[in-house]
């Protein structure tokens, strides 16, 4: 595994919690930085790392936000999301890649911190990372979790084809003399937007971008920059002091072509790259980091039924989930900077249709929050369920799949299960009247039963 940001810490947790033998190359030198890029963890996110005893942890650390405000106008209220965690949690990233490295530590993990990849190659049983310290490491899989400028990605040659979207956005991280309520707030006048997130401990993170002030990433940025873009957008600038960190950004929409070459695989930012607009790289990461380990588990421990294919719906599976999330946080970057007439119409309308319809925002809600993502292979989403011993994410966390039927009738392993699983958690349902069967993958989505 090369990269331990957080899709590199998740799938390398799951692979040795499998019991499998992982080594985990970084840059960076060991310790986690107390500066963060993202702050917001969505619903999916936290179901995901319920499943692996993590989410109250995390939840722990930070602020749960129900309602977003955009545009001044648009209200989301996402106490209505049908899930455990009903929320946008506002955490700082470094909590969840604390808690993750910590999990895959204890799980076994051979961590190799100040190194990198220079190099790699594959023939039909193995592939070779070689590392800039002059070691080289052998394995049957290697997954490139390096990021946006993913070593691994250029190594396989393959290309990252998109655009730079927005440019010179600001950021800062500070503490506020008013109180901008507890909303999550987005506001956008016709030449500057801002957007500021409460951390829960007194600091807030404040984005803002002015047309008017476009400069490359390395051009030094003030606090009294900052705060006049956020006085341009929002009429205040909430009187912003004692700034911890300051950074102008740029930021592209990329997507890597496949996920997968041979035996080598991206995920992460590796894969894909977007706009910050509704906090969504991470938290995409980190799906396909779960929708990944699984199967290369299932592949390593020899219970794959079809090895090829299994590992094929990894990226048939998360290659439009990545697409879906390219086009929505453009989308909302672009209305943000919408400067004509007409494009500041159609904002007013999109925000107006968002507001009244509630199919739109349920859908709307349901993609950003992740919980209403499915996959064309039929594979959906499974809502938490009360069993008659515990609930479905407790015994998903031995990180096998799991076979729910009524109580007193145990159903056998579907003939159509992609795996022949060492290890079958069979459980009943809580309903005494529920007479179904469901057979749930480790990442918590059906398998459908009928092939
Ligand atoms: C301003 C800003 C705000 C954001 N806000 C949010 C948000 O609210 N919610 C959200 O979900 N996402 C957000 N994101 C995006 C989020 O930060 C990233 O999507 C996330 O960090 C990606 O995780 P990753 O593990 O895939 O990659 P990274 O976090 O980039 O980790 C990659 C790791 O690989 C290492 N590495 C790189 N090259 C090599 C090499 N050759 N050899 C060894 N190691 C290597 C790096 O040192 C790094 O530790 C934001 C991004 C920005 C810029």
């Amino acid at each position: 595994m090369i990269g331990a940001g957080p899709t590199g810490l998740l799938l390398a947790g799951d692979l040795a919690a499998a019991g499998l033998r992982v080594t985990l190359v970084e840059r960076r030198p060991p310790g986690i930085s107390n500066l963060t890029r993202a702050f917001s963890v969505h619903a999916r996110t936290l179901e995901q790392l319920d499943a692996r005893g993590l989410a109250d942890d995390l939840v722990a650390t930070g602020t749960p936000v129900t309602d977003l405000r955009l545009f001044g106008r648009l209200a989301l209220d996402l106490s209505r999301l049908p899930t455990r965690y009903p929320y946008l949690l506002l955490t700082p990233q470094y909590e969840v890649e604390r808690l993750l490295e910590r999990r895959a530590s204890s799980a076994g993990v051979d961590f190799r911190y100040g190194t990198e990849l220079r190099a790699l190659r594959q023939d039909a049983g193995s592939v070779t990372a070689e590392l800039a310290d002059g070691t080289a490491l052998r394995a049957r899989h290697l997954v490139g979790a390096d990021g946006s400028r993913s070593a691994v990605r250029t190594a396989l040659g393959l290309p990252f084809p998109g655009a730079s979207v927005i440019r010179s956005m600001v950021l800062a991280d500070v503490r506020l003399a008013e109180e901008p309520g507890k909303l999550l707030t987005v506001t956008a006048s016709e030449d500057a937007f801002a957007f500021i997130a409460p951390f829960g401990d007194g600091w807030y993170r404040v984005m803002g971008w002015d047309r008017t002030r476009q400069a490359d990433d390395d051009e030094p940025v003030g606090l009294d920059e900052v705060r006049e873009i956020t006085r341009r957008a929002l009429g205040s600038d909430l009187g912003m002091h004692d700034a911890r960190w300051i950074s102008r950004f740029h930021s592209d929409e990329r997507q890597a072509p496949a996920y997968r070459s041979g035996r080598v695989f991206l995920a992460g930012d590796a894969a894909h790259v977007h706009s910050p607009a509704g906090g969504q790289g991470m938290n995409t990461g980190l799906q396909d980091a779960a929708n990944l380990s699984w199967k290369l588990a299932a592949v390593l421990r020899g219970e794959a039924r079809d090895p090829e294919a299994l590992l094929d719906s990894y990226q048939a599976e998360r290659h439009p989930v990545g697409a879906t999330v390219l086009r929505s946080s453009g989308a909302l970057v672009r209305l943000a900077m919408a400067r004509t007439p007409l494009r500041r119409a159609a904002r007013a309308l999109a925000t107006r249709l968002l507001g009244t319809l509630r199919p739109v925002a349920a859908r709307a809600m349901g993609q950003i929050s992740g919980i209403g993502i499915g996959y064309a292979s039929g594979a959906r989403r499974v809502p938490d369920e009360p069993l008659r011993e515990g609930r479905l994410y407790e015994a998903l966390r031995e990180g096998e799949f799991v076979l729910i039927g009524p109580a007193g009738a145990p159903a056998p392993l579907p003939a159509t299960a992609p795996v022949t699983p060492g290890r079958l958690i069979r459980a009943a349902w809580a309903d005494p009247a529920r007479r179904d069967t469901l057979l749930v993958r480790p990442d918590g989505y059906t398998t459908p039963l009928q092939g």
